[in-house]
């Protein structure tokens, strides 16, 4: 592609690396914007730069968050003695927005995968179990595993249910309503909320 300016080549090169834009989505985008007041670049370019430097992880259930506690967390209206075990934001998302949910979260930040390299170490599971072990916090009652029914999803289950066998308490996986092989955060809302709904003791 030859432009005719090394600054628009700049910024189309720049877009193209996010995931699933080439470069002529990336060059309509930018000059899509130049097209605009300068004022919509400038604010998008804010918004960005705030997102990357200021977003934090819980400090609790490793959500993405503002602060050091996520809104879920910090909310009085929550069910604290239940506690859903997701792979990443995405997912809390695809499950807040079935509104069929009022437990907390935790979430691993990936599943493990031989193939890529990813063990248990590299996932958030020794504070999954902290917060269970620790006497002061919340009286947790049942672990629900909402992982996706990929071969990943099932060893990651496999080995929790085995790591969480020394607490009694209750392990439920949601209801295969989600199509096998599929993900999450894909399930429409109505399966996926009936899934948390009729979940199913782990055995
Ligand atoms: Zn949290």
């Amino acid at each position: 592609m030859e432009f005719p300016s090394k600054l628009i080549e700049d910024a189309v090169n720049e877009v193209a690396k996010l995931p699933g834009i080439g470069k002529k989505t990336a060059l309509r985008l930018v000059l899509h914007l130049l097209k605009r007041d300068e004022e919509q670049t400038q604010s998008l370019a804010e918004s960005l730069v705030a997102m990357r430097s200021k977003v934090k992880h819980c400090r609790k259930c490793h959500n993405l968050s503002d602060n050091d506690l996520c809104s879920i967390c910090a909310s009085h209206k929550r069910d604290r003695s239940l506690i859903c075990v997701v792979e990443d934001t995405r997912d809390v998302l695809a499950i807040e927005n079935t509104a069929q949910y009022k437990g907390m979260y935790h979430v691993l930040g990936g599943i493990i995968s031989p193939v890529e390299g990813i063990g248990p170490s590299d996932l958030h599971i020794e504070s999954l179990i902290e917060r269970l072990r620790d006497p002061d916090g919340d009286a947790i009652k049942e672990v629900i595993l909402a992982l996706s029914p990929t071969m990943e999803g099932d060893t990651t289950a496999f080995y929790l249910q085995k790591k969480l066998r020394m607490f009694s308490i209750k392990i439920s996986t949601i209801a295969r309503g989600v199509p096998i092989g599929g993900d999450l955060e894909y399930a429409d809302e109505v399966t996926l909320g009936r899934s948390i709904l009729s979940r199913i003791s782990y055995e």
